[in-house]
């Protein structure tokens, strides 16, 4: 289960830009982790499938938002794998779905709406009770899949090198991702995160104790790099929307908008500002998340080439 064939790809950069600093830019492409599933979501659920599994659980129970990458890998991997799935989806359903939830439902995920007042105690035990109340022996993951068998999973994103980089950079979410890659490299090397929304602070402390979770250590070769949210989740301007559509003629990668677009613009405007220095070596991580690229065009206008 959950078997990837084979390490995801590492595609090395060429730019102009790169060769003037001299430096050497390589993304691990996560976002071919699978046909379907696109990116670090996978991973983040691998050990829990295979815990649910072996506990005998056969419903698996998570949150999300409307247009949640977390949601929509879940169902697919719940249709795959040979679990059902229930999603907790905040906000109204409204017809038709966006592709992220029509995908979802089409994948057999039973999907609950609900309002945002009840969505947020989505961690807090009376409502997490009163859900196995009510759906039976569930299996439940947190909202985005950040547990510690999540942070397991994405070590294995640093166990796939075979060679060294002397930063890894990765776009932030709940922070489950970059606190794997993390325990993976173990304390040696820099990890760069770049928060997909506002609030850094919070993240930091979820991304320590997740840490401490798997490994009971703490590392500190890590840093957020909070400038490049572009005033929050799913919000965005022009300069990222060129970027990330020049990003894909210049190197024929796709980047989401919401996650891997932002980091990438800020791994290029580091770049820029000389923030890394000559002949340092720098591995991106594409986390993926290209099925949000519909419903985000869908919903802005086809901004995304
Ligand atoms: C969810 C997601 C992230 C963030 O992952 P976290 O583990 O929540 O930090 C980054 N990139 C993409 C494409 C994602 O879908």
């Amino acid at each position: 289960m959950f078997e990837i064939q084979k390490p995801t790809a590492i595609q090395e950069l060429k730019s102009e830009l790169l060769q003037q600093k001299q430096i050497r830019l390589f993304v691990k492409r996560e976002d071919e982790i699978d046909s379907v599933i696109s990116g670090n979501k996978f991973r983040k659920l691998k050990y829990n499938f295979i815990k649910a599994k072996e506990s005998g659980i056969t419903k698996i129970l998570s949150f999300g938002g409307a247009y949640s990458n977390h949601i929509h890998a879940l169902a697919y991997a719940g249709n795959r794998y040979g679990l059902k799935t229930i999603g907790i989806i905040r906000g109204e359903r409204i017809e038709p779905l966006n592709p992220t939830l029509k995908d979802a439902e089409d994948f057999g995920m039973q999907m609950v709406f609900v309002n945002r007042e009840t969505y947020r105690s989505k961690n807090m035990d009376s409502f997490l009770n009163d859900l196995r109340k009510q759906y039976g022996d569930i299996y439940i993951v947190p909202e985005g899949g950040s547990n510690v068998l999540a942070v397991q999973g994405c070590t294995e994103i640093i166990e796939e090198l075979n060679e060294e980089f002397d930063y890894i950079c990765c776009s932030c979410g709940t922070g489950g991702t970059l606190a794997g890659i993390i325990c993976g490299l173990a304390g040696v090397k820099n990890v760069l995160g770049f928060p997909a929304l506002k609030g850094g602070e919070f993240l930091k402390k979820d991304i320590g104790r997740l840490i401490f979770e798997y490994s009971d250590k703490e590392f500190n070769n890590w840093e957020l790099i909070p400038n490049y949210h572009f005033r929050g989740y799913a919000k965005f301007d022009w300069d990222l929307i060129s970027f990330i559509n020049d990003f894909k003629s210049e190197f024929g990668i796709p980047l989401d908008p919401v996650y891997t677009g932002k980091m990438m613009f800020g791994v290029f405007d580091l770049l820029r500002r000389d923030f890394f220095s000559k002949g340092t070596k720098i591995l991106a991580i594409h986390t993926g998340g290209l099925q949000g690229i519909r419903g985000f065009n869908e919903r802005f206008g086809n901004l995304i080439k």
